[in-house]
């Protein structure tokens, strides 16, 4: 099974031969077929969120099951899967309390699957990670069940594999919230795929004013597409005067998709009275923002991150699949690249270029 590895920080993936174990119980052999190329993996590739090494990495996917360990009872051979980068166990405070994108057992494994073992191995024996338990930058994977959301045979593969996180992260964080409702006004900041797909979520909920704020003109061009009505170029102009000006006093939900103290002050100045910035960007390790303590509490502001988008997975998967198939998001119109998997490292350097669009890894 040949996988792209990453060995060491800052150095091109190679791609490998590696030996994969066959499925143990509760697991399950996934042939992939698409693999979308997200910013997540390149924060562990340049270092700024170092994980354990070796590593295969890809957390967005979607494929085929093409074998079982024993006990598995929620999928079956030939069930065509979107790829859940967090798959729950189901169990523990988190999963009990609705929780399961913050699955506390998933994150206590981490890189390696529920028994704290591997499935992957060197031809020297060396054990290799995979990232968020699949590593789908790699032609198969062996993972927990629960990772395996089973779709309609209309979605194609490339939509699904989008939908295993951009999608997701970005349209489950803006229609999950509560007290999200129709006429607000959303500002997002950030245009990249989980950015573009902020303003799709907005759109969804009939916000009255969908504000794109980037620092690249193109990117904002092509967040027309996906719902903006305004955009700013927050090179150009200050989006925090800006935003205030065009909605006389600040947006009712304020996203920062990036993940930057920069940004989450961005998202924080642009919010009006009484409204909610949220977080959905992941920023480096240790990075803090700085939130003016009056305005927080005399404007009643509520800051709130959003993980994964800030529900159980599966159920924003089932919600989003009939989205796209009764013609309501756009996921095709996000994907503007096609790679081998060969050619995975060409692939974030377009990423870290900041082209428009998503790159997917087709099998
Ligand atoms: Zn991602
Ligand atoms: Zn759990």
């Amino acid at each position: 099974m040949k996988a792209a590895v990453l060995f060491e920080s800052n150095k091109p993936m190679p791609i490998v031969e590696l030996d994969q174990s066959e499925p143990k119980t509760g697991e399950v052999r996934v042939r992939m077929a698409a693999a979308g190329v997200c910013a997540s993996d390149y924060h562990v590739m340049t270092g700024h969120n170092p994980t354990p090494m070796p590593i295969v990495l890809g957390h967005e996917g979607a494929g085929v099951v093409e074998a079982l360990g024993p006990g598995v009872t929620s999928v079956k051979v030939g069930d065509r899967c979107v790829l859940s980068f967090v798959a729950n166990c189901g169990h523990c405070r988190s999963c009990r309390t609705g929780l399961s994108n913050l699955c506390d057992t998933n994150r206590e494994t981490g890189t390696r699957q529920y028994d704290g073992t591997f499935r992957l191995h060197t031809d020297d024996g060396t054990e290799v990670h995979q990232f968020a338990k699949l590593g789908v930058f790699a032609e198969s994977i062996v993972v927990p069940q629960q990772a395996c959301y089973p779709m309609p045979d209309e979605v194609p593969m490339e939509v699904a594999a989008l939908i295993g996180c951009s999608v997701t992260t970005g349209i489950g964080g803006v229609i999950n919230q509560p007290g999200m409702r129709a006429g607000m006004t959303v500002a997002v900041i950030g245009a990249g795929g989980v950015g573009l797909n902020a303003l799709q979520g907005a759109r969804l909920m009939n916000a009255s004013k969908v504000i794109a704020v980037d620092i690249f003109d193109h990117k904002l061009e092509f967040a027309y597409k996906f719902g903006a009505t305004d955009v700013i170029n927050s090179k150009e102009q200050d989006p925090v005067a800006a935003i205030l000006e065009m909605t006389d006093g600040g947006v009712d939900f304020a996203f920062d998709t990036f993940g930057h103290k920069i940004t989450t002050e961005q998202a924080w100045g642009a919010t009006r009275k009484g409204g909610t910035t949220v977080v959905v960007g992941l920023a480096p390790d240790g990075m803090a923002a700085e939130i003016p303590m009056i305005d927080l509490v005399r404007n009643q502001k509520t800051l709130v991150g959003s993980y994964y988008g800030s529900a159980s997975p599966h159920e924003t998967f089932g919600k989003l699949l009939d989205f796209y198939l009764q013609g309501r998001i756009d996921v095709d119109g996000m994907v503007t690249r096609r790679h081998r998997l060969e050619e995975i490292n060409e692939a974030y350097e377009l990423l870290a270029r900041g082209e428009d669009g998503r790159g997917v890894i087709v099998f």
